[in-house]
């Protein structure tokens, strides 16, 4: 047996994967705060625990994430579209061409040829808007958990979408939309749309080739998938963990 450990250490979530001669065996989260490689290394010691290993059954450890140099007990660090493309082509089987990254703080768009090589990659990072913590914001004014966005925006009575593409902008129109009378569930899907639209702007012109895979934390939001398909007109595919495809490349790369 091969076991590798890829630490992903986020702008919102430190994730820490164990792969098994290239397959994902375990995984676990923590939020991001001070102290991450002791927070990291927190989870390595779990995992080893629960699957009964020590640390010299582990072959390596890389790191990844805007965090990665924080990692000492990692033996290398990987950046993180290399980490995410590698990931998210393993776990698909070969089959994704285009990856859709939502992290907490920036949005990407990867493609990938039929070796899985990086061919295109672009990245919005100068807003939140469309990003993890936007979304976190979203869940704290409407005081609706992250989890139930998904069930929510498939009871919407109203199609709207919101107009603001800055995150304090979109704020006050979500407030003002509540103050109106609009229920919460119109409000999460206009939010869903708005994103889905951004990430349209961002792949641009450029014809859609191959599958498409959404990755990262709001990937586990089927009212995100829906919203996204709607737009690109075409099937979006998530994996199991999706928020763990770039810890996972980190794992398995070289
Ligand atoms: P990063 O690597 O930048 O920390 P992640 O890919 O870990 O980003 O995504 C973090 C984001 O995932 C959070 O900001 C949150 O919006 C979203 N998220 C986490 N869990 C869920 C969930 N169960 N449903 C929907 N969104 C989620």
């Amino acid at each position: 047996m091969s076991y590798r450990i890829g630490l992903d250490l986020g702008s919102t979530a430190i994730k820490v994967v164990l792969a098994e001669n290239r397959a994902l065996r375990w995984c676990r989260k923590v939020p991001t705060a001070p102290g991450q490689e002791a927070l990291a290394m927190g989870l390595v010691q779990a995992c080893l625990d629960e699957l009964g290993l020590s640390m010299s059954d582990i072959v390596s450890i890389a790191a990844t994430g805007y965090g990665k140099k924080l990692a000492s007990g990692a033996g290398r660090t990987v950046d993180e579209i290399s980490a995410n493309a590698l990931g998210m082509f393993t776990l698909s089987g070969g089959r994704c061409r285009t990856i859709i990254n939502i992290g907490g703080q920036d949005l990407k768009v990867i493609n990938l040829d039929e070796n899985g090589r990086i061919a295109d990659f672009k990245m919005n990072d100068k807003c939140a808007a469309g990003t993890g913590r936007f979304f976190e914001q979203a869940a704290r004014i409407l005081d609706t958990p992250l989890e139930q966005f998904g069930e929510m925006s498939a009871r919407a009575r109203e199609t709207l979408e919101l107009n603001s593409t800055c995150v304090v902008f979109a704020e006050s129109e979500m407030v003002s939309l509540l103050a109106k009378g609009v229920d919460k569930e119109s409000i999460i899907r206009g939010l869903h749309n708005s994103v889905a639209r951004r990430i349209a702007n961002l792949l641009g012109r450029q014809a859609l080739k191959g599958d498409i895979y959404l990755d990262g934390g709001p990937a586990q939001n089927a009212g995100m998938v829906e919203a996204l398909e709607d737009e690109l007109l075409a099937e979006v595919h998530v994996l199991d963990d999706p928020q763990f495809t770039v810890a996972f490349g980190a794992a398995i790369s070289d």
